[in-house]
């Protein structure tokens, strides 16, 4: 199997690639002060299996449009969005997020959790910038570095992962120069790393290697996927997901 495909395989089973839950999009849909309707126009980039792109249409009642690249993770928001009965509220685009073909100020939500970093967080706001209109809103979570000195372990590893691994005000000033005012920012709590992504994943880790056995992409995968949740274990005071909400100014 190709790198893709096993990433495809990897995660296609679970609710969450990333660190979330339910309380904390609905807390940052408030922080952007979005008031439910149905003429919203909100674009979920990055939906992955699309925990959000649920929780952004039933909180909103607006439309959303959850975009990934990957057609079996849209498969599964097609699915869960029946299962929730908010089908009418969601389309799927598979496209690429630094492509994306939407027209210029014609949304007024972005929404993007932990998926910005594909693209690099400063890249992506600034592309993304124009298709909102004037006082939109943009949310996006973005791993972040929650101290100034890091153990040098810790600092080599997702250096190594992200070059754009920085502190919150670091992300904050690129906030302002990508033409957003920062309207809140809040951590998402161990939680929603631990319970909500990490423990799926180590649970169906044993299928995934007995479905693999023999290929050495899924095998460095595992491999991976296992130190990056060590690291956590270990270091997790040292770095998390932010959630940054902004207006469009
Ligand atoms: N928001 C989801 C998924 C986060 S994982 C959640 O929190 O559960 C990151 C997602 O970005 C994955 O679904 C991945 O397929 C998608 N992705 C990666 N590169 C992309 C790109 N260039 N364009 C669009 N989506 C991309």
């Amino acid at each position: 199997m190709g790198d893709m495909e096993l990433i495809v395989d990897f995660y296609k089973d679970y609710e969450r690639l990333g660190p979330g839950s339910h309380a904390e999009t609905g807390k940052a849909l408030k922080l952007g002060g979005i008031l439910p309707s149905k003429d919203l126009q909100i674009a979920d980039i990055g939906c992955g299996c699309g925990a959000q792109t649920l929780d952004l249409a039933k909180l909103t009642h607006g439309k959303v449009v959850a975009v990934d690249l990957f057609p079996e993770f849209l498969d599964k928001v097609k699915t869960h969005a029946k299962e929730m009965g908010v089908e009418d509220h969601i389309n799927t685009l598979q496209c690429s997020m630094d492509s994306l073909p939407f027209e210029e100020e014609s949304l007024d939500v972005i929404w993007s959790e932990g998926a910005i970093y594909n693209m690099g967080f400063q890249k992506g706001l600034q592309a993304w910038n124009r298709f909102l209109k004037p006082g939109g809103i943009i949310g996006v979570s973005e791993i972040t570095w929650l101290k100034d000195d890091r153990p040098e372990e810790l600092e080599k590893y997702w250096n190594g992962a992200y070059s754009e691994m920085f502190t919150e005000d670091v992300k904050r000033e690129q906030m302002k120069q990508s033409g957003f005012e920062l309207l809140g920012t809040f951590t998402l709590s161990e939680e929603s790393w631990k319970d909500n992504y990490y423990k799926p994943i180590l649970k169906h880790l044993p299928d995934f290697i007995s479905r693999h056995k023999a290929d050495e992409g899924a095998k460095a995968l595992v491999d991976e996927q296992r130190q990056e949740i060590e690291l956590f274990n270990k270091y997790k005071d040292y770095y998390g997901y932010v959630f940054y909400i902004g207006r469009k100014i």
